[in-house]
């Protein structure tokens, strides 16, 4: 249930029907935009009729809200979330870039990468320190060292951190060096770790599991967004088809479908989705023509080096190329002929 409070109703209004919800054992949300005051309960009609809040002092009318995904439902908010990275506003007029290698592997590779993602105006740095590796004999990453890098990283070029939590006995060390917590594809379904990025005070990265469904994707948010987490943005990695010329199939249209369904920001990550350099580009491209509000994408000063995901990571020449081409994609979608378009 939506119960959409007259914007000058008082804190003393809103606590009244906050009480009478939570006294129902209703969890609840305020969401307070400059022109909106709202309150979400999901599942409120379960227990509680429009009729009994409705005629309560402040509030202006209650919208069932009928999508399963209650806090993650377009319906549940007014507007579009946007979120905000350190600085960087994912979900709001302009194009959000993330670049950077798979994990960090010494001093020396994050930082030639983190100097020429800087210089190419890109103001996230994406790098994992804990890798979930489909082979335990595979690089796990350099751990709590890793995190120390990035966070030296973040005061010299002044980035902000996308770093990936894999387990719940990690995450308090993740979610103090990170600007950003990535959720990766193989834990979208890790209910604990979901649970324990919803009471996260950083925003989160959810990636789409490699086989999941738009609806799974969308109940994966709810467990964070139940938790408190506002700040959630949703991540298109590719997923496992029979189509084997690439990684994995980037899923285009789930970028538009997703929108349309959430109010969370959308980005896309062409680099997982192809594991192919010479795909990402043009994949990242039909991302950001299909309305994402940002990519993640693997860059390397070696690729051939790297100790993970080499074959898919852009030289820093094509990197800076793709960040040039992006910003015309959206551009170009923004010229007034052509907006309204997707949403
Ligand atoms: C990554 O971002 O390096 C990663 C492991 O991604 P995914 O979870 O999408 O496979
Ligand atoms: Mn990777």
């Amino acid at each position: 249930m939506l119960i959409l409070m007259e914007t000058q109703a008082t804190p003393d209004q809103v606590r009244e029907v906050l009480a009478l919800l939570e006294a129902a054992g209703l969890r609840c949300q305020v969401n307070q935009a400059p022109e909106s005051l709202s309150i979400v309960a999901p599942n409120a009609s379960k227990v509680l009729k429009a009729d009994r809040i409705e005629p309560m002092a402040g509030v202006r009318r209650v919208v069932p809200i009928t999508s399963p995904y209650k806090l993650a439902s377009a319906d549940a908010v007014a507007g579009r979330t946007i979120v905000d990275v350190r600085g960087v506003r994912i979900g709001g007029p302009d194009l959000a870039l993330v670049g950077g290698p798979c994990g960090v592997e010494s001093r020396e590779q994050i930082f030639t990468v983190a100097r020429y993602v800087a210089e190419a105006g890109v103001k996230l740095l994406r790098a994992g320190a804990y890798k979930p590796r489909t082979s335990p004999y595979s690089f796990q990453g350099l751990g709590s060292e890793g995190l120390c890098l990035l966070e030296e990283v973040r005061a010299e070029f002044d980035l902000g951190i996308v770093t990936e939590a894999t387990e719940v006995e990690t995450f308090d060390a993740v979610e103090h060096s990170a600007d950003m917590v990535q959720i990766g594809a193989r834990n979208m379904q890790n209910f604990a770790l979901l649970r324990r990025a919803g009471r996260c005070e950083k925003p989160v990265l959810l990636k789409r599991g490699p086989s999941a469904t738009l609806e799974e994707w969308l109940y994966a948010a709810e467990y964070v967004l139940g938790e408190g987490n506002r700040n959630v943005v949703l991540c298109e990695r590719g997923i496992r088809t029979w189509s084997d010329h690439a990684r994995n199939t980037l899923d285009i249209s789930v970028v538009p479908a997703a929108k349309a369904l959430t109010h969370l920001p959308v980005m896309v990550d062409p680099s997982h989705a192809t594991g192919r350099r010479d795909l990402v580009i043009p994949c990242g491209l039909a991302g950001v023509a299909a309305g994402a509000d940002g990519l993640l994408v693997e860059t390397h000063c070696h690729p051939e080096k790297a100790l993970s995901d080499g074959p898919q990571a852009l030289l820093p020449s094509d990197f800076i190329r793709l960040v040039e081409q992006a910003g015309a994609v959206h551009r170009a979608l923004q010229a007034p002929s052509l907006t309204g378009l997707w949403m």
